[in-house]
Formats: C-alpha cells, structure tokens, sequence
C-alpha cells in the first residue's frame, strides 16, 4: 500500500505505517503539476491545508481513502471523491481542546490588553497603569458561539468556567442540546446585538461565506471582540478592518485569514486592536501527535475493513 503524505504528519503517526505493508510518499512540492506525478499510483492520501481538487484526484487511479490532518474539510474536492466513492477521514476527536484554549487566550489577551502592557513595561512605563488602557474582565459577559460543534461544545464548557453567558447560533442544533448544557440557543442578529465577544466555529460553506461583513459588523456593540480560527472565507476581512478603524467593534483576534499567508500589504497588519496568530490554533504539541495518529489510524481502518465511521465526512457513500 502506498501512502502519500502532503504536509507534516507527527512522527507518532507515521510509526503506525512502518511496517513491511506500507511504503510512505512525503509530497513537498504541492503544485498541481507535481502532485499529479506523484499521487498517480497511491491508495491513500494524507493531507494537511494544501488544496487537492480534481484535476489532480482524477489522476489518481488506486486511491482508496483521502485522510485530513485536521477537520476542515474546504480544501479537498468532495463533490469529485463522492462520485468515486472515495472517504473522506478528519481527526474528529484530536482539536477541539487545543482551538478552544487559544479562542481564551486570545479573549483574554485582548481584554487585558496583555501585549500593550508588555510593550508598555519593556519600554520603562509602570505608573498610571489604569489610565493608560482600560481593560475589562470576562466574568459575566455574554459570549456568542456561532456553530456549536466539537470546538463550540469545548468552547462553551471553558467560557462557563469564568461565569460566562454563552449565547449559541447554529441552526443545526436543537433547543434541548444548547439549554442541557447551560447555554441559550438565541438566532443570529439577537446573539450579535448581545454579544460582548463572537467566537466563530462553523465550517466554510457558500452559506457562512462572508456571513460576517459590514450588515452584521454595524450591528456588534462597540465593545464586542470578534474572535475566528475557524475559516478567514467567514469573516469579510476588508469590512473587519473598516470596522476596527472605524471603532465599530472593540478589537479582534484572527488564527485565519482570507488569504493564507495573508500579504505583507495587508491592511488587517495596520490594525492595532487585533491579536494575529498563523493558523497554529490546533498546533499545540499534545494536538499535533493526536492529530498525527487519528490521521493514519483513518487510513489503515478504513483500508483494514474497520473504518472509524464518525470521522468520515461522506460515510452514505460507504454503504
Ligand atoms: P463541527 O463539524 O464539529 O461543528 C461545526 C458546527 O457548525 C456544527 O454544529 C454545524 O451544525 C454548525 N454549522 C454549520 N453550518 C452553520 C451555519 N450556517 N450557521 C451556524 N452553524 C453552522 O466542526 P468543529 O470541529 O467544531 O470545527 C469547526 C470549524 O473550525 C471547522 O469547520 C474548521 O474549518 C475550523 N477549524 C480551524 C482550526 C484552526 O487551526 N484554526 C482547527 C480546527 C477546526
């Protein structure tokens, strides 16, 4: 069995594939061109953010299985691999800790104003701390979910722990799940308006792209911090810049961006409201080995006749 990988898997996972039956492919060079080559004669496909669509998958005559380092799945052409009956893995279980510690950390950075301290103590200041920047605590504020999955579900738990109101969208979820857990299922415009910090945790799709631009920006309250590592499509980055120029909203802490690695002229590095992180929200090294294993573990149940059922994305093909 050949398996490509595209991207650094953990050495952890990789272990699972030294044996006589598997030989390892690692892909560098990502570009159409070259993984056509490459990718030719494998069974399975490893992948981490690198986009794989179908001109290059058509030319995949044996693949059996394509397994996401990670769970986004707006990268690889799964319109291309249902019609193939090809799965579709994620590491399901291995991100959600790791994504939901830095959303709080970015919560927490911003409304203490943490890197402005630092600067302002490194540069000598130490008096007039209170006048200088106003800060604020977490404690009883209202935080907006938007999409309560794997990484909402641990977000709220950790926003509880600091007395926080969680507020939910995510039409997809019912009522009774949201309130068990000590959350209020509210609808889109109501949880904007109430919202002291919107932390964004539903996929890329054509319906949340740019779900958040001016419309919703104008409807935040001016202390609102907006947090994303889910996916920059969701968020209009050009009217996230207006607003934070403009005072619209408080602040903003970014893991991901409209184009990755966004470009040096990017007005988003003019902002001095925001905390900039490069997509490395699950990359916590904990995260990173889990994510390494469940990525190959996919692939050799699925290839063993025992597929892990809850982390295939396309599993009606299967049957
Ligand atoms: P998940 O599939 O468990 O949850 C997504 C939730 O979004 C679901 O509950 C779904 O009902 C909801 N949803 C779908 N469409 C919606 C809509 N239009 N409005 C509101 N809610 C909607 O996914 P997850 O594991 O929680 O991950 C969430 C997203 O985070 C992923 O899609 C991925 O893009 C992103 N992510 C980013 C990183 C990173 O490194 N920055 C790491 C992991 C995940």
């Amino acid at each position: 069995m050949i398996v490509a990988t595209i991207g650094e898997i953990h050495e952890e996972g990789l272990k699972l594939l030294t044996n006589d039956r598997f030989t390892i492919v690692p892909i560098k060079d990502t570009s159409s061109k070259n993984l056509k080559i490459q990718l030719k004669d494998v069974d399975a496909i490893a992948i981490r953010t690198s986009e794989l669509f179908s001109d290059v998958l058509s030319e995949c005559i044996n693949l059996k299985i394509v397994s996401r380092h990670g769970v986004g799945t707006d990268n690889v052409d799964i319109k291309y691999l249902n019609k193939r009956k090809i799965p579709l893995a994620i590491t399901g279980t291995a991100n959600a800790v790791s994504v939901s510690e830095h959303v709080l950390t970015l919560m927490l950075n911003l409304s203490r104003k943490i890197k402005d301290f630092d600067n302002y103590v490194r540069s000598g200041g130490f008096e007039d701390q209170s006048s200088i920047l106003k800060t604020y605590e977490i404690y009883k504020k209202n935080i907006l979910i938007l999409g309560f999955g794997r990484i909402g579900k641990a977000l709220q738990k950790r926003c509880r722990g600091f007395d926080m109101n969680v507020l939910v969208y995510d039409p997809y979820v019912s009522h009774e799940i949201i309130s068990d857990l000590g959350c209020t299922k509210v609808d889109l415009l109501e949880g904007i308006k109430q919202a002291d910090f919107i932390s964004i945790h539903m996929p890329l799709t054509n319906d949340t792209k740019n779900l958040i631009s001016k419309s919703l920006l104008k409807e935040m309250k001016q202390n609102c911090i907006l947090i994303n590592t889910a996916r920059g499509g969701i968020v209009n980055q050009e009217d996230l810049v207006w607003a934070l120029n403009s005072n619209i909203i408080a602040g903003a802490g970014l893991d991901v961006y409209t184009n990755e690695p966004p470009d040096k002229l990017d007005p988003i590095f003019r902002t001095s409201n925001t905390i900039l992180t490069p997509h490395n929200s699950a990359l916590t090294l904990e995260c990173r080995i889990k994510m390494g294993v469940e990525t190959i573990q996919n692939i050799i149940q699925y290839i063993d006749g025992n597929p892990i059922l809850s982390n295939i994305v396309n599993k009606e093909i299967l049957s």
